[in-house]
């Protein structure tokens, strides 16, 4: 057996250990004589899988009780239509573009109201999140959203807009649990999970009480309605069980590196050792600059298409994978997740130093 350095935007690395874990107990869940994927989600060993999942989940990011916890299948583009559809009180919605993820949400959210672009970074190809300080939020919005790390563009918001009594809605997907985070600044907080968390097909929803609809929505079909997960211990139907217990294995692993402080401590590491070098490059450079730089998405480029294609290929062959850009973007993109090791972030700068030589 032998394991790649996988680069992967998502569904993307996990840790080793973790997977070790689940193939232990693949056969044979701790006496239960079955594996997860084949337990009635009904049953008592499940039930205590997906507490302690949320338990763990409660504690890693500090979620006061007044905000619940949903797992919802569907990934984050059914978010996309969710959050409008829950949170529709005046029917106006206002987005910030910064990228791909929040302008396809934007686009869904026009389905269903109006929704409105605030401000976007197109102008820039989204090499830059839009500055926050100055925009006005208008108080009839339902909520403000944002994608809080761009996957594709590589950015981040080095602040969180100030939206007053408009709920902030925040897309976490490409950075959830990458470092801490102070939950009540937010209305919603969402993600799929298969970027940092846990295998795809999988959101996790932490809404604020308050916010969750208490009647039903009759126009909205039932499995959109985050009350029909609230009220049903997310188990209206049967819950993506396997997902759920990998995630919560990941959890304990975050809980083991120190925490969110502990995650975000390695992340700065590895992230700085590679815009540190891009930074010296003569031959690559990264796409974006200063604090809007992403610490999950790193992309680079040479300046010609066909050095960046032998890179890739020639990053391959060394067992660095899933390298190459988003098409959008082109060139190159690194996604270190929690779950790279700092000698995978170290092996991919020895190796681009090594074709920065050969190449100049
Ligand atoms: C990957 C990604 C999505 C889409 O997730 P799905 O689970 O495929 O729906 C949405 N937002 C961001 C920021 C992403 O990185």
């Amino acid at each position: 057996m032998s394991r790649v350095y996988n680069f992967s935007a998502g569904p993307a690395v996990l840790p080793e250990s973790v997977l070790k874990e689940a193939a232990e107990e693949m056969l044979d869940y701790r006496g239960c004589g079955m594996s997860v994927m084949e337990m009635s989600h009904r049953s008592a060993a499940f039930q205590q899988i997906i507490d302690e999942a949320e338990a763990d989940l409660r504690e890693l990011m500090g979620i006061p009780e007044n905000y619940k916890v949903l797992f919802i299948q569907g990934g984050a583009t059914m978010q996309f239509a969710a959050i409008p559809l829950n949170l529709k009180r005046n029917g106006v919605f206002d987005y910030i573009v910064s990228g791909s993820w929040s302008k396809k949400a934007l686009e869904e959210a026009g389905r269903f109201g109006e929704a409105r672009c605030l401000a976007s970074s197109k102008d820039g190809n989204f090499s830059y999140v839009p500055n926050v300080d100055e925009l006005s939020f208008s108080p009839e919005a339902d909520y403000v959203y944002i994608c809080q790390n761009e996957t594709i563009y590589g950015t981040r918001y080095p602040k969180l807009p100030e939206t007053g009594n408009v709920p902030l809605v925040a897309d976490v997907s490409s950075c959830f649990l990458s470092e801490p985070i102070d939950v009540e600044k937010y209305g919603v907080i969402y993600g799929g999970v298969q970027k940092n968390v846990g295998p795809a097909g999988m959101a996790i929803v932490i809404v604020r009480e308050d916010l969750i609809p208490t009647e039903d929505l009759p126009d909205v079909p039932l499995m959109l309605q985050w009350r029909t997960y609230t009220e049903n211990g997310n188990m209206y139907n049967t819950p993506p069980c396997y997902t759920i217990y990998i995630c919560g294995k990941v959890f304990k692993w975050i809980k083991a590196q120190g925490g969110l402080e502990g995650m975000k401590r390695i992340n700065e590491e590895k992230a700085a050792l590679l815009y540190d070098y891009l930074d010296s490059s003569n031959l690559f450079k990264a796409t974006v600059k200063g604090a809007d730089r992403s610490i999950m998405n790193v992309p680079f480029v040479t300046g010609s298409d066909e050095l960046d294609a032998e890179f890739v290929k020639a990053a391959k062959a060394a067992g660095i994978e899933n390298i190459k850009g988003h098409r959008s973007v082109g060139g190159m993109r690194a996604s270190i997740y929690n779950a790279m090791p700092l000698a995978g972030v170290q092996a991919l700068v020895d190796f681009m130093r090594e074709f920065e030589q050969q190449h100049s």
